[in-house]
């Protein structure tokens, strides 16, 4: 069976390192940006199944991001999660008016976190892996 695809957008280390371990563990496949921009271009360039979206990231936040890949065709119904602060209550609101299908909230939580990510995998047409 095809391995999912996530597309992990995500500029902190070890974020991307806890998050990468926990899907790929999981069976997925893994791709990883560490800026906005080459997440923009992975996302185009991959179509990934699913997106994982910090949304405090240097230079190109993670809202504009967010429209930036909803902005493209191929891209406008990938399920995307935010990766938001649990101490910035507002950036789960904007990331949603910017076009994620959910949100959740940091600090990433290892025992819950493959559960909250498949909500928004199942209902996919596809498979879980
Ligand atoms: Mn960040």
């Amino acid at each position: 069976m095809t391995k999912l695809k996530v597309l992990v957008i995500e500029d902190n280390e070890q974020n991307m390192y806890l998050v990468s371990f926990i899907l790929e563990k999981n069976g997925y496949e893994v791709i990883q940006a560490r800026t906005g921009i080459e997440g923009v271009d992975l996302a185009v360039l991959h179509e990934p199944d699913l997106i994982l979206l910090d949304i405090q990231l240097p230079v190109m936040d993670g809202y504009s991001v967010a429209r930036a890949i909803r902005n493209r065709p191929s891209l406008a119904k990938t399920p995307m999660i935010a990766v938001t602060s649990y101490a910035m209550p507002g950036d789960c609101d904007q990331a949603m008016a910017a076009g994620c299908t959910g949100y959740i909230e940091k600090p990433i939580d290892p025992e819950n976190f493959m559960s909250q990510v498949e909500q928004f995998v199942r209902g996919n047409e596809r498979n879980n892996p």
